[in-house]
C-alpha cells in the first residue's frame, strides 16, 4: 500500500471484485459501481496517475492511449448513437476518486450543461 493508492489501485490487482470490460497492458476498463446511465464505463491507467492536472509530458502517449481505448471500448459496449466522456478533476471538477479515470456514459440523451 502507497500514497497512491486507492480502491482502484486494488482494482488493477484483483483485491476487489469490478466488472472488467477491458484490459491491456496499459489500461483497464470496468463499469461503475453506481451507474449515471444505462452504459457507464470507467477506463483507468494502470499507472497510478490521480488526476489530469498531474499528467506530464512524458504521459503523452498514455494520454493518447487511454481516448483511444474510450472509443475501443465504447464500440464494443454498442455505444453506435453516442456518448458523453468525462473527466473529473479535483475538488471542483468533482472527483472523489484519486486515481485518473474517463467516464463514459451512454445508452440515453446526456444533457448540457452538466451540474
Ligand atoms: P469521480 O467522482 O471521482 O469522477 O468518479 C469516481 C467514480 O468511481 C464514481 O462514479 C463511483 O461510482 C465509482 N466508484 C467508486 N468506487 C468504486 C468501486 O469500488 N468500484 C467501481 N466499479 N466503481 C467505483
Amino acid at each position: 500500500m502507497t500514497s497512491q493508492d486507492t480502491i482502484f489501485s486494488k482494482i488493477i490487482r484483483r483485491e476487489i471484485p469490478a466488472d472488467i470490460v477491458y484490459e491491456d497492458d496499459l489500461a483497464l476498463a470496468f463499469k461503475d459501481v453506481n451507474p449515471q446511465a444505462p452504459i457507464h464505463i470507467l477506463v483507468i491507467p494502470k499507472q497510478p496517475i490521480p488526476k489530469l492536472a498531474d499528467a506530464e509530458s512524458g504521459d503523452h502517449a498514455l494520454m493518447g492511449h487511454l481516448l483511444l481505448t474510450v472509443k475501443r471500448v465504447a464500440e464494443a459496449a454498442g455505444l453506435t448513437n453516442g456518448y458523453r466522456v468525462v473527466i473529473n478533476n479535483g475538488n471542483d471538477g468533482g472527483q472523489t476518486v484519486d486515481h485518473l479515470h474517463l467516464h463514459i456514459l451512454g445508452g440515453r440523451h446526456m444533457k448540457w450543461p452538466p451540474g
